[in-house]
């Protein structure tokens, strides 16, 4: 028998990830980076205020309390957009607004709260004297230098790498590289994957089952999370149980596909045909891993495409997808974070298992008293579809010990898919 990480990386070597190409930006969204995206300019590309307020020199009013103030001219005003020579002076101010370049010689900005000038609340009542009155700000409060300023380049310095290969393109992306000039990216093509439902128990979704039969429910909740995934898909249909019927939906589906997933017939019933059909198309390997559920797996290639055989219970093939063939369909994505991340929680209610394989029990996530508490979700039948339902991830169970009291501290993962 595998162990669970012997298991997934066998899936792992036995799939590449898939070409690339170029592409622009507003389309690249959910696809992965092949190359380092580069940008060709600084951002902010000039220095320039972060506050709506006035540009100063720093040490002008580095003694500015509202007991005190320090008067400065000003000497114009900048809004957002606009570009000028102007160049401030000792005692010299600009009124400036958020995003509005910083005028030469000026190094921090007073937010207008800060300050009282001819256009503000607190003066409007009364006239100015004269021009010279009506050009003055008084600053209530000290500036150092650089305080609300942006600098040119904080965010990304011009040339350098913003994103890393294997990144995916999602909305924060998308604005980081079109706000650094980077308008077309280099991505992997995201898999096809084609899903096959076989079982003479089964009847199309939409039908009501006659007697000893129930619905296909595997191919459409697979199809589902792949197209929530991303990933593209191909309804291979629902094959019964000869051997025709699976050899001829295998085949002709395989061109279209980078990817074939299979639910049902993997065991060792008399009707697993899935995998003897396989095995005949193509090189495929049936194997047994230490983990619950999935203890029988098949994987291989078909007419060059990778093909993994899920099991046929709901519950399991879910969890099958979700621990054995997601990571492989992100790296054929070229995708670099291949799992979810692993933490502790301790568990809510004592579990009781059969130590001896892994098990990935379904579990509701929350924080109490600042700590992760993993919860059951009901009934862990492999058919019991609510436990995946209502899951936050897994609690992933090892050891020998057969029972687990509440409060012990349990390795977690979040589920890879809604
Ligand atoms: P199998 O792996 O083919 O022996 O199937 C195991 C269990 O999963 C049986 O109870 C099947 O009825 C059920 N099952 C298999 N395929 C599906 C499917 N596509 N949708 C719902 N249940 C399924
Ligand atoms: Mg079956």
């Amino acid at each position: 028998m595998l162990s669970w990480i012997e298991a997934r990386e066998k899936v792992l070597r036995g799939v590449e990830p898939l070409p690339d190409d170029a592409v622009p930006v507003a389309e690249a969204l959910g696809r992965a980076l092949a190359a380092p995206a580069r940008a060709r300019w600084a951002m902010p590309p000039f220095d320039n205020s972060a506050m709506d307020g006035f540009a100063v020199r720093a040490a002008d009013v580095s003694g500015a309390t509202p007991g005190a103030p320090v008067t400065l001219r000003v000497i114009g005003e900048r809004m957002a957009g606009a570009w000028d020579a102007t160049r401030l002076g000792p005692g010299e101010a600009v009124r400036i607004m958020t995003g509005a370049p910083l005028p030469e010689g000026a190094d921090a900005v007073v937010p207008v709260e800060d300050t009282d000038f001819w256009d503000s609340e607190t003066l409007r009542a009364r006239r100015p004297r004269d021009a010279a009155e009506a050009a003055r700000v008084a600053i209530r409060g000290a500036a150092s230098p650089g305080v609300h300023v942006r600098r040119a380049g904080e965010a990304a310095a011009a040339g350098s790498v913003v994103l890393d290969p294997g990144h995916r393109i999602g909305g924060a992306e998308t604005g980081l590289l079109l706000s650094t000039g980077v308008d077309t990216v280099r991505v992997h093509r995201v898999p096809r994957v084609a899903v096959l439902s076989t079982g003479d128990e089964l009847v199309p979704p939409g039908e009501t089952p006659g007697p000893g039969r129930i619905p296909d429910s595997n191919r459409p909740s697979l199809l589902a999370v792949l197209r929530r995934l991303g990933f593209g898909t191909v309804d291979l249909g629902l094959a019964r149980d000869r051997v025709g019927d699976l050899e001829s939906r295998i085949r002709n589906g395989l061109p279209g596909a980078d990817f074939l997933l299979t639910s049902g017939g993997v065991s060792v019933g008399d009707l697993d045909l899935t995998r003897t059909v396989l095995e005949r198309l193509g090189e495929v390997e049936s194997y047994r891993v230490a983990v619950k559920p999935g203890k029988p797996q098949l994987f291989g290639r078909v007419q060059g495409v990778p093909v993994f055989g899920l099991p046929g219970n709901p519950v399991s093939s879910l969890v099958v997808f979700d621990q054995f063939v997601l990571p492989a369909l992100k790296k054929m994505a070229g995708r670099r974070d291949l799992y979810p991340e692993a933490f502790t929680a301790r568990l809510a209610e004592p579990v009781r298992r059969r130590p001896g394989r892994v098990e990935f029990l379904r579990v509701r996530l929350r924080v109490e008293d600042g700590e992760w508490v993993a919860s059951r979700t009901g009934a862990q039948g492999s058919g019991v579809l609510a436990s995946m339902v209502h899951a936050d991830g897994y609690a992933i169970l090892s050891g020998e010990a057969a029972s687990l009291d509440a409060g012990t501290p349990v390795r977690c993962q979040r589920k890879g898919f809604e």
